[in-house]
């Protein structure tokens, strides 16, 4: 193995044994592998790992051409309206988990109905629970935007290529930071799922929350999914 493999899988491991350690659930690891090489994906997968997290839409339309196409990608960047055209033209794009307005996902769902319409495209709202002005997603007290584009997807009398899986956050680094057991960031997010839940007791609510910096909290307090760049890749500069 070269030195690069050791180090990828060696970081991978440490990562996925802390969850171990920590979950009383099953917590999925994405990896997110943004201004990193092919070929740094290429040793993961090689391993045997099928997911990645990528931020840029050119960036991922090129990966996903030169990689494995049975690897499901999430987009986790922020999205722009003139963007979903082109997210809607990568076949295996399995999550986008930055969806942060009706317009989109409806711009997204015409979109992938001319391209894949047989391929589904699980959606996360990407929810701002720090409240922070340079933070993008719906503030956690827009009700009104969160059912709006959950009643959307689920209203089936028009054909739909999107399905609503869930909500996702970026805890303020203050939070992350904080030395508690307890994130008030992820604890919001944590209350808006109960809240859809108690609404929509049939629907799928996953919570996609932690990073490098909070995973381990994010893990006890119920996070579906953590996002992990740093701690598998190394630093971006
Ligand atoms: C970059 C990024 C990550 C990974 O962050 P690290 O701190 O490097 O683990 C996770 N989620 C989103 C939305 C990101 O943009």
């Amino acid at each position: 193995m070269s030195t690069r493999q050791q180090q990828l899988w060696a970081n991978f491991s440490r990562v996925h044994s802390k969850i171990i350690g920590v979950a009383t659930h099953n917590a999925r690891l994405l990896p997110v592998s943004k201004l990193k090489p092919s070929t740094d994906i290429q040793i993961l997968y090689d391993h045997g790992i099928r997911e990645f997290g990528e931020n840029y839409v050119q960036e991922l339309t090129e990966k996903s051409k030169e990689l494995p196409d049975d690897i499901k990608w999430h987009f986790i960047g922020g999205l722009q309206t003139n963007k979903c055209k082109d997210l809607a033209k990568i076949k295996n794009l399995y999550y986008i988990e930055t969806i942060d307005s009706l317009k989109k996902i409806k711009k997204l769902n015409e979109s992938r109905l001319k391209t894949f319409p047989n391929d589904k495209i699980h959606c996360l709202l990407q929810i701002n629970t720090s409240s922070e002005e340079q933070k993008s997603g719906i503030s956690y007290t827009d009700i009104d935007t969160i059912l709006e584009i959950i009643e959307y997807c689920n209203d089936t009398s028009e054909p739909k290529t999107v399905t609503f899986d869930g909500l996702m956050t970026i805890g303020s680094l203050y939070e992350s930071l904080a030395d508690s057991d307890e994130n008030k960031d992820f604890k919001r997010l944590v209350d808006l799922k109960n809240f859809i839940i108690e609404k929509y007791p049939n629907s799928n609510c996953k919570l996609s929350m932690g990073m490098s910096n909070d995973y381990e909290t994010a893990i006890k307090m119920g996070s579906d999914q953590i996002r992990i760049g740093t701690d598998i890749f190394g630093s971006r500069n």
